[in-house]
């Protein structure tokens, strides 16, 4: 008789969003993705008892259409990439259409969306575990897009049950990814809140809709941040085929007929290496690849390893965002696409440190970084 035998649909699917929201922190990421991705200028994430009860993203984005409210939670559906070959060009954060599909088999899930045309109405889309919608009512709601995901992981009990016992580690997470997202979305307006059982609801931070990276960062951290700060604006060209022992893929990157992929830009903001000057900065370390907020080890090292050769007494303040090519890199690593594939990274870290050095060389100590107008 033969062992071997499918696992039943359900499961798979359990299984698999499983490893699409490995945790809170996964949550709120991709609904703030989403929110993102539809165009919103106004982004409100709601926590309810730290995460544990609800958490709830409203926006005021392009709303859903009702066309899309049958296939919006199915897995694998997307209005964002067809096919494979649309990976190497996205200009989205979502891609994948798993996200929605996950959070129904993992949550209590449902949504309220209107578009600008449907007026002080809105619709209430609920749905099945497997992500088939159940039912729609009618709801008052403004333009835009709120997400509510309910009693996460209440069908995982020794995932909620972890989630429980680490639930303010896990909330001070969340809050340090939505600061790496609020500081990077220019023209975007972001209000974090936290509802508490039987405390009253606290504001973590807030931003207005600045136009710059440099305000961003005085909304989330305090003006006072930026007092040690000095730009970061990082160029150097790349051609990993002529380092000896060059890789395989950094031949392959190197011979690719675009020959802008091979500058790569850093810019941003980094705290000055003088000693005792950036006491009022908070020793936070933001990276991005094409403003898509990402842990980045190698890179964080490089910064860390030149910032620590002028003061051994301080940890920098980061913010650093990687513009590449499209096509130099890979998002596609794992489920939760937090690892970002940096082609030739090796090269990227030489030349990083050697721009670093130059930076921090080159610069007159005694004038203080221009602060706020
Ligand atoms: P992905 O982001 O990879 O496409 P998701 O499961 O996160 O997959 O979302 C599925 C689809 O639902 C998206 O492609 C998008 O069309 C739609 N969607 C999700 N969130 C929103 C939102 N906040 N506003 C408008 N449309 C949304
Ligand atoms: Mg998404």
């Amino acid at each position: 008789m033969a062992t071997i035998k499918p696992i039943e649909g359900r499961s798979v699917h359990q299984i698999q969003s499983g490893q699409v929201i490995v945790d809170l922190q996964s949550v709120c990421k991709e609904l703030v993705e989403n929110s993102i991705d539809a165009g919103a200028t106004s982004i409100e994430v709601r926590f309810k008892n730290n995460g544990l009860d609800a958490i709830e993203v409203q926006d005021n984005g392009a709303g859903i259409s009702p066309e899309d409210y049958d296939t919006i939670a199915l897995k694998h559906y997307t209005s964002k990439l067809s096919t494979y070959d649309d990976l190497s060009s996205l200009q989205t954060f979502g891609f994948r259409g798993e996200a929605l599909s996950s959070l129904c088999a993992l949550s209590k899930f449902h949504i309220v969306t209107a578009r600008a045309s449907d007026g002080p109405k809105g619709t209430k889309l609920e749905f099945e575990q497997s992500g088939q919608l159940r039912g729609t009512s009618v709801v008052a709601a403004k333009q835009g897009t709120t997400v509510v995901v309910e009693s996460l992981f209440y069908n995982l009990p020794v995932r909620r049950k972890e989630l429980e016992k680490t639930i303010k580690r896990e909330y001070n997470k969340v809050l340090a990814l939505l600061n790496a997202y609020a500081c990077v979305s220019t023209g975007v307006k972001f209000s974090v809140s936290n509802q508490l059982p039987k405390g009253k609801k606290t504001i973590a931070f807030s931003t207005n809709s600045n136009p710059n990276t440099k305000e961003n960062i005085a909304n989330v951290f305090g003006a006072k941040t930026l007092v040690a700060l000095i730009p970061l604006n990082l160029t150097f060209e790349m051609d990993p085929s002529n380092r000896p022992g060059a890789t395989q893929s950094a031949r392959n990157w190197s011979t690719q007929e675009d020959a802008g992929s091979r500058t790569v830009a850093i810019v941003g903001h980094i705290s000055r290496p003088v000693v005792g000057e950036g006491r009022q900065t908070p020793d936070k370390q933001m990276f991005f690849v094409n403003s898509r907020p990402c842990t980045l080890p190698q890179v964080a090292k490089a910064f860390n390893e030149v910032y620590k050769s002028y003061n051994i007494t301080q940890s920098p303040f980061i913010f650093a965002d990687i513009k590449l090519d499209t096509n130099a890199y890979d998002v596609n690593v794992s489920p939760d696409k937090r690892t970002i594939l940096l082609h030739d990274q090796t090269t990227l870290l030489e030349s990083l440190k050697e721009a670093l050095i130059e930076l921090f060389e080159g610069h007159d100590q005694s004038v203080p970084h221009a602060q706020l107008q």
